[in-house]
């Protein structure tokens, strides 16, 4: 069998035989070489060996070894293409099915989307040529909707198995009954850890492959009190080893939580290093500002950005890189010598008591600790800064960090399973099962939406709903809205609902970026504006100019047109009608209340409300249109619920309490509690007939006990 370079290259020289271009061989010849370094080649033949003879392995390898990048390559290489076969690499992380992708094609001399191709949520660059694909965990799941079999592939590597997605979770449980099926599907789970044990004994023995690890040893420093701002504490460290190392030392990692605290650093340390040159510049001449590069890694920030930390800056340089824990063992960075650890990931939690799903900044765990730290001892010895005490470490740290499945809703993963025809949910063959409350309370969700019917079973809507990658709600709302004559204003509110940051709020320019965005508040709803921002965008020809003018996010207006487009279609193959209604848009409120009734707050104070379910307090987030209301409305229903110091509810429409009955009958009750004339609030939106009389009954939204 031809490697899979030598395949492609025949084919180019098919096509075009005096092209050959020699910078290109060269660069080639580089990355064979390269290739041949990574710890995997020297095992590849015993590799192949054990894969041939075997349905389920499990590879360990440390980070950088080779698994990702050339694992699919070998398998190719070793004719698991054949028939119109293809290859499969899940990803938890689209960032990293994208990088990865396009690094694998690079190696090969091809595009990405044809031999090699990735698909992510919303986005399928693959073709009919496409033998390579990475792709999320979650698109295989969908896969496997249309083909229960995954017939197509002949080989999948669940690569990253160790941070046990819910999806990868969930796949795991699937492929248990499919490889019994299939008995010519080969499955290949990879891990960066040691806790591959577990993986063995679900499927029923299969044996392990180690690929013998090249690493350095990485001296571990922690800090010696209690850290309060880690923010602060990695921008102290980070400059001190930047001024006071030769910067061919070796790169500096950063572990941060998430955009917000990532980007905080990067500006802190440009600053600071800014401050100390210009001090020393009094000393002496020989200063050079621009010896350092900082790279954030984010899971917002687009591809191509985030590629640019695989540069060779040519020992000129040093690369600061703050990342998220996608750099824990997903993306392998070559040449950090120092990692500084804040000791925190945010991670979702779902709370089944109260229902309520989000993300909170929580500990890392002890094995997630011992991960980034040695990623300073890739290429050489280094030295790993922990920001946490020694003492810290022992008693707020697990040892491995809890699974998703374990601390997430599941009402997106239930359905998917409904509608693999896996009734039984509760029986379904977990790794590690969900908390009992936590399904519950999940089949509770689609049924109060009514995804499924009284004794547990898909109802139709629920069956449609299914065909959506979307979660419930959003569906639940996409699908009434059709019915309801507004189905092409939803599709846009969906659209932006699922994509990051459409407003910018740039550090230097907060005023001004407020008040361009509270110019397209619409008051009764932060999703209708949304909606104002896309039509107003439309109507200024999607221009790019316009957004940066209004300090909008032209590449996520733009992802929502994409997603729009693909949800438009989606629509369109299940005969769902396409249909607006102008400029009534109370309607629109209305279908939106019919997928988060479950979510409903009530006013109780300035800015303050109570959630009806669960009693508990809830404020309003300080960025939501409905501070544009004279006085706020008395009932809302919300998108989404964020803990920072406070809780908060984000993305936030007012409803009219009948509406919360309509679709909520079993958890609501509509009380009047005597009349008045003019204390307590007037009902939003309430038909204004009493009032005229003089005599409105107050009502009071009431929780029935159940
Ligand atoms: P593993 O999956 O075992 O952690 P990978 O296959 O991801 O290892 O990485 C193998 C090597 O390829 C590493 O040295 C890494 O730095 C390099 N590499 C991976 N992606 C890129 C890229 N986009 N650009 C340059 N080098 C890369
Ligand atoms: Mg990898």
């Amino acid at each position: 069998v031809l490697g899979i370079k030598e395949h492609f290259e025949n084919k180019k020289k098919k096509a075009n035989d005096s092209n050959i271009d020699q910078t290109f061989n060269d660069i080639s010849e580089d990355i064979q070489a390269t290739r041949r370094s990574l710890p995997i080649y020297k095992t590849r033949n015993d590799l192949l060996r054990m894969i041939r003879e075997n349905q389920v392995i499990i590879v360990i390898g440390e980070t950088g070894s080779g698994k990702t990048t050339q694992l699919a390559q070998y398998l190719f290489e070793d004719g698991y293409c054949q028939n119109n076969k293809i290859v499969g690499c899940t990803q938890p992380r689209r960032v990293a099915a994208m990088s990865v992708a396009t690094r694998v094609a690079h190696e090969i001399g091809v595009e990405v989307g044809k031999e090699v191709g990735y698909s992510i949520r919303f986005e399928d660059v693959t073709s009919e040529c496409t033998k390579l694909k990475f792709l999320t965990d979650g698109i295989l799941l969908r896969e496997s909707l249309v083909d229960s079999e995954l017939d197509r592939y002949s080989c999948i590597i669940m690569d990253e198995a160790h941070e046990r997605s819910l999806n990868t979770d969930i796949l795991l449980g699937i492929f248990k009954a499919l490889l019994v099926r299939r008995r010519d599907l080969k499955l290949i789970i990879t891990s960066a850890t040691l806790s591959a044990s577990k993986f063995s004994q679900f499927f029923r023995g299969a044996p392990h492959f180690k690929i013998p690890g090249r690493t350095f040893p990485v001296q571990t420093i922690y800090s010696k009190h209690t850290v309060g701002d880690y923010v602060h504490a990695a921008v102290t460290e980070a400059v001190r080893i930047h001024v006071s190392t030769d910067i061919k030392s070796g790169d500096i990692l950063i572990f941060m939580t998430g955009q917000e605290d990532i980007e905080a650093t990067a500006d802190c340390i440009k600053e600071k290093l800014l401050e100390v040159f210009s001090k020393k510049r009094k000393y002496t001449e020989d200063i050079d500002e621009n010896d350092f590069e900082i790279f954030p890694i984010y899971s917002a920030l687009p591809s191509d950005i985030q590629n640019r930390i695989f540069q060779d800056l040519h020992g000129i340089k040093r690369k600061i890189v703050i990342s998220t824990n996608i750099a824990e063992t997903s993306l392998t960075i070559d040449g950090i010598r120092y990692v500084i650890d804040s000791g925190y990931s945010k991670i979702k939690v779902y709370n089944p008591k109260i229902g309520l799903d989000s993300l909170v900044m929580a500990p890392i765990s002890i094995a997630s600790s011992n991960q980034r730290s040695g990623r300073a001892g890739r290429t050489a010895p280094g030295t790993a800064y922990r920001l946490y005490t020694e003492e810290t470490m022992r008693e707020d740290m697990y040892t491995q960090t809890i699974p998703e499945i374990q601390r997430t809703n599941l009402s997106n993963t239930l359905l998917l399973l409904k509608s693999l025809n896996i009734t039984d949910v509760f029986n379904f063959s977990f790794l590690d099962p969900p908390p009992i409350q936590t399904l519950l309370a999940s089949m509770y969700e689609l049924w109060f939406i009514g995804a499924i019917d009284n004794s547990g079973n898909l109802s139709s809507l629920g069956k449609t709903m299914s065909k959506f990658p979307l979660p419930p709600s959003l569906s639940k709302i996409l699908l009434i809205s059709s019915k309801n004559g507004c189905s092409q204003e939803m599709l846009i509110i969906v659209s932006m609902l699922s994509v990051p940051n459409i407003f910018n709020r740039p550090k230097e320019q907060q005023q001004e970026s407020d008040t361009a965005r509270s110019r397209f508040f619409v008051p009764e709803s932060d999703h209708l504006t949304l909606l104002n921002v896309f039509s107003q965008w439309k109507s200024n020809r999607y221009s790019h100019l316009w957004c940066t003018k209004h300090f909008l996010n032209y590449r996520s207006l733009k992802r929502a047109n994409d997603i729009r487009i693909q949800l438009s279609k989606v629509m369109k193959k299940l005969d769902i009608p396409l249909t607006s209604s102008g400029s009534d848009w109370d309607v629109i409120r209305k279908c939106i209340c019919s997928g988060f009734s479950h979510q409903a707050a009530k006013l109780s104070g300035l800015g303050k409300y109570i959630h009806l379910k669960t009693g508990m307090d809830v404020h309003l987030h300080p960025t939501s249109a409905l501070f544009g209301l004279g006085d706020l409305p008395p009932y809302v229903v919300y998108h989404e619920l964020l803990m920072t110091n406070k809780e908060y509810i984000s993305c936030v429409t007012a409803v009219d309490p009948f509406w919360l009955v309509d679709f909520g009958p079993f958890l609501y009750d509509l009380k009047r509690i005597g009349s008045s004339s003019n204390a307590g609030h007037k009902l939003y939106g309430y038909d204004t007939e009493e009032e005229d009389s003089g005599e409105v009954d107050e009502l009071d939204l009431r929780i029935k006990s159940v």
